[in-house]
């Protein structure tokens, strides 16, 4: 949006064609930039994907009261400070004071006094420029004020809806509707950092896969012939002639007038077993046991081999009310150096979340008389791999690191960032000793895709270690439970 002077951009809507015109003249003749429409549809429209300085408005519209339009323009948190001026034919003495208690902040009746209305108008595009209002929310961060937006608007889930035109193929319409100059998807992006600060709960919904070259949701995996990666493959059922052994597809042998191609015997049903599948190439005729998998984006073209893709979890959100969001969080939690890195990759809960589902474990352990187990990672040396091998490379490690965790986890289980360098394992209905196998199990898995680094692993169990949440995360600390990789 640019804020010079001689590019305020007025809003007229106004019914009357001749008198559009002769107003956009008089507007025109002072640098300002007009849009015109003639009705509340299209001028709805126009305010999807505009943010005009100054509304000027005939409330007598041919489709519906202009002044429902004035009233939406002073709810809705992206226009509250458009500022909007009702020129109307309507002679009522009542209809000034029900322009103004829908929100308009000046009247003027038809036929209007050009200088008056010039003056009136100049008054307004100064104040759309430096309200004091606007100034505040923009010094809100971007998240910050999709929060304020979704909790004015009384929204308290928000689902993810499938859409062509989001990079993550998904989006959330109320919180999209919300931002300015924004794609489809960066919203997700803001819902997330949200997320990570305990702001909004989340909770698992899909996960999709991007294009490693451009980011784009929008790939298509496919099979294809090893020697020439043409697509044009079958896959054919063989059979084995007992009598000689030879393999080949149930055409080979009707071909050769039911007889075998190799031992040229006559071939009866009960000569041939099935001798599993193989696959054939159209192309190049080549025969082979496996195709390999590649992945090709149909957003850039780019083909790319199957582990390079990335994955975004997409989520479903959880708002609070304002009062509540703003409390403060009763623990304090050490912000993890890990998550920035990990940034959208896999299904780890933030430092808060993993928390609050450790107490949520707890609760449900202490009701239904349950065990409950809590497995602490500590990796220590990444700065000194980070410089080793770059961030690019680190990240991919630690990609690889959690893929090979969730390896070991249940259903039930939930893996969280946890500490400066570390993760939180919170495991319901699994004894200590059980715990310890599956703490051994991610031990060896981490040690295979992060070499040279100290990884240690810390346990606490309910209810024998501790039999509340700073209890148990006390006992961790002092580390008396560990593995070590046998
Ligand atoms: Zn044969
Ligand atoms: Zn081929
Ligand atoms: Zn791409």
């Amino acid at each position: 949006m640019n804020e010079s002077k001689q590019d305020k951009l007025i809003l007229l809507v106004e019914p009357d064609p001749v008198v559009a015109s002769r107003l956009e003249d008089l507007f025109r003749g002072e640098g300002w930039v007009v849009e015109v429409r003639h009705d509340a549809r299209r001028a709805r429209q126009f305010l999807q994907n505009n943010k005009p300085h100054l509304v000027v408005l005939e409330p007598l519209l041919p489709d519906e009261h202009g002044l429902a339009l004035v009233s939406e323009l002073r709810k809705h948190p992206k226009w509250g400070f458009v500022p909007t001026l009702v020129l109307s034919e309507d002679l009522d003495p009542e209809a000034r004071l029900r322009a103004l208690k829908a929100g308009a902040l000046d009247y003027m009746t038809k036929p209007y006094e050009r200088e008056e209305l010039l003056f009136r108008v100049r008054n307004l595009l100064q104040l759309a420029g430096g309200t004091t209002g606007a100034d505040r929310s923009s010094r809100l961060s971007p998240e910050e004020k999709l929060l304020a937006g979704l909790l004015e608007l009384g929204v308290r889930q928000l689902t993810p809806g499938v859409s062509r035109v989001s990079r993550y193929g998904y989006t959330v319409e109320e919180a999209f509707r919300l931002l300015d100059d924004a794609q489809p998807g960066e919203e997700l992006d803001l819902l997330d950092e949200l997320a990570d600060r305990g702001k909004v709960n989340r909770q698992f919904y899909d996960v999709v896969h991007l294009c490693p070259k451009c980011g784009w949701h929008d790939l298509n995996f496919r099979e294809v012939c090893p020697a020439c990666e043409s697509p044009n493959i079958k896959v054919q059922r063989m059979y084995r002639h007992v009598t000689c052994g030879y393999v080949g597809p149930r055409s080979a042998f009707s071909e050769a007038g039911r007889r075998c191609p190799r031992c040229g015997r006559e071939v009866e049903p009960e000569s041939l077993v099935s001798a599993g599948v193989r696959f054939h190439c159209n192309q190049c005729h080549n025969s082979f046991a496996e195709p390999i998998v590649v992945c090709r984006c149909l957003n850039c073209g780019e083909l790319s081999d199957v582990d390079a893709v990335e994955t975004r979890v997409i989520w479903t959100y959880q708002l609070r009310p304002a009062e509540e969001a703003e409390k403060p969080h009763k623990r304090v939690v050490e912000p993890s150096t890990l998550r920035p890195l990990l940034r959208g990759e896999a299904a780890v809960l933030s430092e808060h979340e993993i928390l609050d589902k450790l107490e949520q474990a707890l609760n449900e352990a202490i009701e239904k008389r349950q065990e409950l187990s809590l497995i602490q990672i500590v990796i220590e040396g990444l700065g000194r791999l980070r410089v080793r091998v770059g961030e690019d490379k680190l990240r991919r490690l630690l990609v690889a690191a959690v893929s090979r965790l969730f390896r070991v986890l249940r259903a039930t289980d939930s893996l969280g960032y946890y500490g400066a360098s570390g993760f939180l394992l919170v495991l319901p209905a699994t004894s200590l000793s059980e715990a310890k196998v599956i703490a051994e199990r991610a031990l060896v898995y981490l040690r295979q895709v992060l070499p040279g680094l100290f990884i240690s692993i810390r346990l606490a169990g309910f209810p024998q270690d501790g039999r509340s949440v700073d209890e148990l995360l006390e006992m961790l600390e002092v580390g008396i439970e560990t593995v070590n990789a046998s």
